[in-house]
């Protein structure tokens, strides 16, 4: 596009179709990817030039551009990968940009902080505070205000004094920058022979050109180490890398070790930071002063202009699938981009998604393996407990024979850990008098009882009520009865068949991100002897002596009509057995299952994952599934069932034919309400080379109207299936 041209197209960040025109006002330079703000309804809106406009309209109906933002424009690549998104997904592009310019803040010019620097001037009198204060300032530099409250440990009343009696003047300063450039040479490590190995794979990768790596690693096999390594070459390059984690809970761990590395912490990009700290971190990384991100999988859609590496740590993990508004997969979407940026990408996990093994298998992608713990540490000897010949006690949960193992762990003096990936105390409640079933009133889901809280909530909607003391339905008193293990009423066991160990319970809604770092810290210092724990725990934490891993529903997982139900399992299981035994001591992990000739438990049991992977993606192909088909959902909802039932019927009959493609539903959803909306299923299946989300797309297009609260939903490449 030629710079200012008279009319340009701009792509606003509302959910419509397309980019509009505008007028470039006289004198104003707009280029594509320039980020503007544009009258819309009567209001102004952010947007991106796109580029020329396609329709002619006279230039005299078309409104102004109102502003165009003093920042670099958006890069090329992110355009197209908006666009490319937008395609796949369904999703409108203006939509698909709102993901990418997030608020007007990180738009407006960098303010200045306040400081102060010594004057010279001996103030009225002299405290101790005071003094603190002085000193610091001695060295002639000007300090932020927040800067000196902290390291002289005043408060800000000291510091205002000080400027009253005319001893400190005050001046205004760029803030401080928010991540410091990282030295790629601070601390590399020593790799041994098969990391080294690894790193010459990846580095065969150009540093500025496109191609994706699998590194395919055991839990401690120092896949965190090599990609580090390329993140160092990444910087060497003056190109700018983004790391992706699965979960917030991982952070810290992570910042410190990227410090350790490279000298400094990352940017970081997540729900925990507040407004001002992600438009400091957006308008960095704009600017090119950010190098590396560590972020959620929204960091996807931050506007690098130098982008040269995406790493996904845990590139299995179900959580860089987004369902809300765009449903996109953060690992799909981050090859795409990569491939338009020309960017390297590493996608690391123990245990690889399904998906990513075929594409390794089939050439697509560099497989890279560790297959070695580092140091001494040996991979966990992993045996079923077969809960038909030697089950638990009534109303317990916990095994004769796991129980025996956590004694004997207690008594050499080391750790165990007891996992269920359920959260609360049990998943359904009942009355005993009257056998009435606690349920959400408004999802099609039992209320979970969390007894530290004493609420029964539901985990779709997040719903709470008070236990009450009378059964609502009936008025028995006391009549309550908990049916089923959550990971509170494991605890409850463990606390009274394990009464000397130091224990500790680790889910999601046991406090806060600062809470739970403080417990992982204490883990590790050893302050436990056993650990009860939902997937929390499984993942991506070093606990030394820690030896016993205790599985106490491995089956869990395994019997949802969902075609990945068997790869998940597999992959928790691995990651909580991998907690084992990590720093030069043998590792024991027990897995209770009622199906211990399931290929998932036989391939956990032998240690063979190959044989894993083998069955799971030839029955993947026998069926049609991905990755060697293609599936679409279509979820019709509206505030009463049967409208929803209607409308998904009559878009069944308007589905257009095409060769290999199959259509199932409409049914109701699994979880058939949320939100007090009923919610039924339609699926459409292809083979691998067809275009399925231009199909869906040409659908809708034959699909009546939707009238009134009726909504339908586009999941291309569904994950779930509830
Ligand atoms: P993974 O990411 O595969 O689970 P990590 O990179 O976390 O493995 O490595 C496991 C542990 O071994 C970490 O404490 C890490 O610092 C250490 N480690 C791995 N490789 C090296 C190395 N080459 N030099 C020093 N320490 C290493
Ligand atoms: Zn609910």
């Amino acid at each position: 596009m030629e710079k200012s041209p008279d009319i340009v197209a701009v792509m606003v960040s509302v959910s419509v179709d397309g980019p509009y025109s505008y007028r470039v006002p006289y004198g104003m330079e707009v280029q594509r990817g320039s980020i503007v703000a544009v009258p819309l309804v009567g209001r102004l809106t952010l947007g991106v030039v796109w580029g020329l406009p396609k329709d002619n309209y006279a230039h005299n109906r078309l409104k102004d551009i109102a502003q165009v933002f003093d920042t670099p424009p958006l890069s090329e690549e992110l355009l197209r990968t908006v666009d490319w998104v937008s395609k796949y997904t369904l999703a409108a592009p203006g939509l698909v940009l709102r993901s990418v310019l997030r608020s007007t803040e990180a738009l407006a010019p960098e303010r200045p902080i306040t400081a102060f620097r010594l004057t010279g001037v001996e103030p009225d009198k002299r405290t101790k505070s005071r003094d603190k204060v002085l000193d610091l300032l001695l060295d002639g530099q000007a300090w932020a205000k927040s800067a000196i409250i902290g390291e002289a440990g005043v408060s800000a009343s000291v510091v205002e004094g000080l400027e009253k009696a005319g001893a400190l003047a005050r001046v205004e300063m760029a803030p401080p920058p928010i991540a410091l450039p990282p030295d790629p040479d601070a601390a590399p490590p020593t790799l041994n022979e098969e990391q080294a190995a690894a790193m010459a794979q990846i580095r065969e990768i150009d540093v500025n050109g496109f191609g994706v790596a699998l590194l395919d690693g055991v839990t401690g096999g120092g896949k965190t180490e090599v990609f580090f390594e390329a993140v160092a070459d990444t910087l060497r390059a003056g190109r700018q890398a983004l790391v992706l984690l699965p979960e917030i809970a991982l952070t810290s761990t992570f910042v410190e070790r990227f410090s350790k590395r490279f000298g400094t912490k990352p940017a970081e990009w997540h729900s925990d930071m507040t407004p001002a700290q992600r438009a400091r971190t957006w308008r960095s990384v704009l600017n090119g002063d950010v190098r590396v991100v560590l972020g959620a999988r929204s960091a996807l859609f931050l506007p690098f202009r130098e982008l040269g590496l995406v790493v996904l740590d845990e590139e299995h993990d179900g959580a860089f699938k987004q369902y809300d508004g765009v449903n996109y997969h953060a690992r799909d979407m981050a090859v795409v981009r990569a491939r338009f940026a020309e960017a390297r990408v590493i996608l690391s996990s123990a245990t690889p998604s399904v998906e990513s093994r075929n594409n390794a298998n089939q050439g697509r992608y560099k497989h890279v393996l560790l297959t070695s713990r580092f140091a001494e540490a040996g991979m966990p000897d992993i045996a079923p407990i077969d809960m038909r010949e030697e089950p638990p006690e009534k109303g317990q949960w916990i095994a004769p024979k796991l129980a025996r193992e956590v004694f004997a762990t207690l008594d050499r003096g080391e750790q165990a850990l007891l996992f269920l990936n359920r959260r609360g105390y049990a998943p359904l409640t009942l009355c005993k008098a009257c056998g009435h079933q606690y349920q959400c009133p408004d999802c099609s889901a039992w209320l979970v009882e969390h007894r530290f809280r004493g609420v029964l909530m539901c985990h779709h909607c997040g719903h709470e009520q008070r236990v009450p003391k009378a059964c609502t339905e009936c008025g028995a008193v006391d009549s309550l009865t908990p049916i089923g293990p959550g990971i509170e009423r494991v605890a409850e066991e463990a606390a009274e068949r394990f009464p000397g160990a130091r224990m500790v319970i680790l889910s999601s809604d046991m406090g806060s991100n600062q809470q739970l770092k403080e417990r992982f810290a204490e883990i590790e210092r050893g302050e436990y002897d056993l650990v009860v724990g939902t997937q929390l725990v499984a993942k991506g934490h070093h606990f030394e002596k820690l030896t016993l891993v205790g599985v106490l529903d491995a089956d869990l997982g395994l019997d949802r009509g969902d075609p990945r139900a068997a790869e998940r399992t597999f992959q928790i299981l691995t990651q909580v057995t991998g907690r084992a035994g990590r720093a030069n001591r043998a590792g024991k992990a027990f897995l209770q299952t009622y199906h211990p000739d399931h290929p998932v438990m036989k391939a956990m049991v032998k240690g063979d994952r190959e044989a894993f992977y083998k069955h799971e993606l030839l029955a993947r192909e026998a069926g049609g599934l991905p990755p060697f088909g293609r599936l679409a959902a279509l979820i019709v909802s509206a505030n009463e069932h049967d409208p929803a039932f209607a409308y998904a019927k009559q878009l069944l009959s308007v589905a257009p034919l095409a060769e290999g493609l199959k259509l199932f539903g409409p049914a109701d959803a699994p979880i058939s309400m949320i939100r007090g909306r009923h919610r039924v299923r339609l699926l459409a299946q292809s083979g691998k080379d067809f275009d399925l989300s231009g199909y869906v797309r040409f659908w809708l297009e034959q699909a009546p109207k939707t009238t009134g609260n009726l909504r339908v939903q586009v999941d291309i490449d569904p994950q779930s299936f509830l």
